[in-house]
């Protein structure tokens, strides 16, 4: 009797692989077949789905049905494509490093992509120089900390930065990316000059300003809804050696924000790489954000004015230099701008610092004890004092619930390249203002009321504010959120996305 053929090993496996999702995983989404590659990277076991369900806000909780820790950016290509040609196809999030704070990064029952798996191969990041300009190749997956390490491994660093250094270099080039610098740099995804995508169709892509300049545009700011970026060319300067960082306080917002205007309007220019200011409430400011600068002996003196005006305002300014820059002469131009400012006199202060301690000044702590309802606006300039009365004064300051630093300072329009997908206000100078609370696990709701008495006041006086790494849920508030934007940016998902794949957790097109 002739022997029947045994059936080939992938099918086996295929099949495996297919039914365990579909009877394992909470979900029916899964039942499209899954190549074999990715067998043993695809996990349904609780402990992946559970860190795939949390992120940094600790407050949105969306079960994916599987997590993929992709050891190649072929297998993030052939979970895309396998979604892509499946009758019902299923939702795919990447998990840069999972600092989102409203779910942006999870998946409802479809597929999280971790990308901590990719960082361990190492390879990462890669220095180059063509035609006189210098960059870095880096993953999508990597994390600035780690950019910030390599470059300045060869004297070299790019030159906008975010606050914070434990993101991904996909995470924030997928919002924009901003900080100090941004005033004088522009956000990060204006200082991109090429990117690796795989689309929603499971293509990979080069893309830049020359190339598929339409992926290239979409992509950047685009929340993950275009593509997955798997790499990301990123200019690079030589590293400054040393920085000159200095903090003044406000009692009076006028002064404050006419102070921070003159920077960013570069009247400074030459004593300025770096500009920020924040809130000093008396209830939330951590006492370590002013005392981590101040001497603490000062920090009586500072909460008499606190007490005295309610809330004040510190200007954070820095000044960037070289080995060849002589202290001295840098600490004279200092001097010379804070004598025409209006600060309060005798709180100013300034040290100097390595230029790697400056931009790793926010640690990396995890609490998962702890909530961070966040909310972080644009703010058009014309409106600012509207905003100080009727935000600050009549809701901050009256709740007197803040807790965590308050940002707030101003970004130049023409840094931002109108063509990226990124959003916001329609005049030359408009601020950035970031609340960030911290709440416990039972309390975070009144920060949230606060957060919406914040967006209600604004649009009952009129002033259009726009969300910084929004958190909408309906296709209403996305369409206001991208105005004369939104027609372009839904013509490009139908084109890289049609089937509405990507990054379902930004919550744009799953209902649409
Ligand atoms: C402590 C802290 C400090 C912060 N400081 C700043 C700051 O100074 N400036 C600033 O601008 N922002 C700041 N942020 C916000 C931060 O930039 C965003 O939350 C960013 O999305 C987080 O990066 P992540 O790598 O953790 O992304 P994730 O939260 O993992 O992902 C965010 C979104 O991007 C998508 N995404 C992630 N990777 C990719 C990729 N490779 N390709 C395509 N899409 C992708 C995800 O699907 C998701 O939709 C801060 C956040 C925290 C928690």
């Amino acid at each position: 009797m002739a022997k029947s053929p045994s059936p080939p090993i992938h099918l086996i496996v295929m099949l495996l692989v297919t039914y365990f999702l579909c009877t394992v995983g909470k979900s029916n989404a899964l039942t499209c077949p899954l190549p074999p590659e990715l067998a043993t990277k695809l996990h349904v076991d609780p402990v992946a789905i559970d860190s795939a369900s949390t992120d940094y806000g600790n407050i949105v909780h969306s079960e994916p049905a599987a997590v993929l820790y992709p050891s190649s950016i072929e297998d993030i290509q052939r979970l895309v494509k396998s979604s892509y040609n499946c009758p019902i196809p299923f939702g795919i999030s990447v998990r840069g490093n999972g600092h989102s704070v409203n779910g942006q990064d999870m998946a409802r029952d479809g597929v999280v992509v971790d990308m901590k798996s990719l960082r361990e191969n190492k390879t990462g990041i890669k220095i180059r120089v063509s035609r006189n300009h210098l960059f870095a190749d880096v993953g999508g997956e990597q994390l600035w900390i780690d950019v910030l390490h390599t470059t300045a491994a060869q004297g070299l660093s790019p030159v906008s930065w975010t606050d914070f250094l434990y993101l991904s270099v996909g995470g924030t080039l997928s919002n924009a990316g901003i900080s100090g610098q941004t005033f004088l740099h522009g956000p990060q995804i204006s200082n991109v000059y090429e990117l690796d995508v795989i689309t929603g169709k499971g293509e990979l892509v080069t893309c830049s300003k020359r190339n598929n300049s339409d992926l290239f545009d979409s992509v950047l700011g685009g929340l993950g809804q275009f593509g997955i970026i798997t790499r990301a060319r990123i200019a690079l300067r030589s590293a400054p050696t040393k920085v000159r960082w200095s903090r003044a306080f406000y009692s009076n917002f006028s002064d404050f924000i006419r102070d921070q205007e003159r920077i960013v309007r570069g009247g400074h220019r030459d004593v300025a790489n770096y500009l920020e200011g924040s809130l000093v409430l008396d209830n939330g400011t951590p006492t370590e954000w002013i005392t981590s600068f101040f001497h603490p002996t000062q920090l009586p003196q500072i909460m008499s004015l606190v007490k005295t005006y309610g809330i004040i305002y510190c200007l954070e300014l820095t000044k960037y230099y070289f080995i060849e820059d002589i202290e001295s002469e840098i600490d004279q131009d200092l001097q010379e701008v804070f004598k025409q400012f209006a600060h309060v006199p005798g709180f100013i202060d300034a040290k100097f610092v390595s230029h790697q301690e400056f931009l790793t000044r926010v640690p990396n702590a995890e609490n998962e004890s702890q909530t961070h309802p966040w909310q972080n606006l644009f703010i058009p300039k014309s409106r600012i004092s509207d905003f100080n009365v009727g935000v600050l004064r009549d809701i901050v300051l009256k709740r007197n619930i803040t807790t965590g630093p308050v940002l707030f300072y101003p970004l130049n329009r023409h840094k931002w390249d109108a063509q990226l997908s990124a959003v916001i206000p329609d005049e030359d100078i408009f601020y950035t203002t970031s609340f960030l609370h911290t709440g416990g696990i039972d309390n975070w709701q009144v920060y949230e009321d606060q957060n919406k008495a914040i967006i209600k006041f604004c649009e009952e006086a009129g002033i259009k504010i726009v969300k910084y790494l929004a958190d909408y849920t309906t296709i209403e508030e996305w369409i206001k959120h991208f105005g004369s934007k939104w027609t372009t940016f839904r013509e490009r998902k139908a084109k890289y996305d049609p089937k509405n794949i990507l990054s379902p957790g930004q919550k744009i097109f799953n209902g649409v």
